[in-house]
């Protein structure tokens, strides 16, 4: 139904839940192509004097791995994206540069169930260019 799903990934959510990544793989298996794409905030110019040179390239390397390896733990075919910017606009500039047809989200941070956005997701909701799924 969704050829091309964008699943953007907060490495720091990964660890107690992957809802997007599950619904997305059950997505892949009837042949859409699933991006899962994580952003690498941008060091602001008046921190990066403070902290060692190549700390972006070392997250974004790291991240590289870490999606790859949860990629292959669904056994599906998955591209994986990482950016460096701020996460709700290189979101929606992957959506629209990829012309996914669905974004797949989680709702906010484990732990945060009283929220029923977070700060990302509802921006990702409010402003994309194609529907979005909020997993909760
Ligand atoms: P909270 O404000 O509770 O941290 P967010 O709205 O930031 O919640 O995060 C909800 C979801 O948005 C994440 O689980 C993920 O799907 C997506 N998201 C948030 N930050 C990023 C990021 N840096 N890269 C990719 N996806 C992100």
């Amino acid at each position: 139904m969704f050829k091309t799903i964008l699943v953007p990934i907060d490495m720091a959510h990964v660890v107690e839940g992957k809802a997007n990544i599950d619904i997305a793989a059950q997505h892949a298996s009837t042949g859409a192509k699933i991006i899962l794409l994580n952003v690498v905030e941008e060091i602001p110019t008046w921190a990066a004097a403070e902290l060692p040179a190549n700390l972006v390239d070392d997250s974004m390397k790291r991240a590289q791995a870490e999606l790859k390896a949860i990629a292959n733990t669904t056994g599906m075919s998955m591209e994986v994206v990482i950016r460096c910017g701020h996460s709700y606009k290189t979101i929606l500039d992957v959506a629209k540069e990829s012309q996914a047809e669905l974004i797949i989200i989680a709702s906010h941070r484990p732990g945060l169930q009283d929220y029923f956005l977070g700060s990302t997701a509802a921006k990702v909701v409010r402003h994309a260019p194609c529907s979005v799924l909020v997993m909760r």
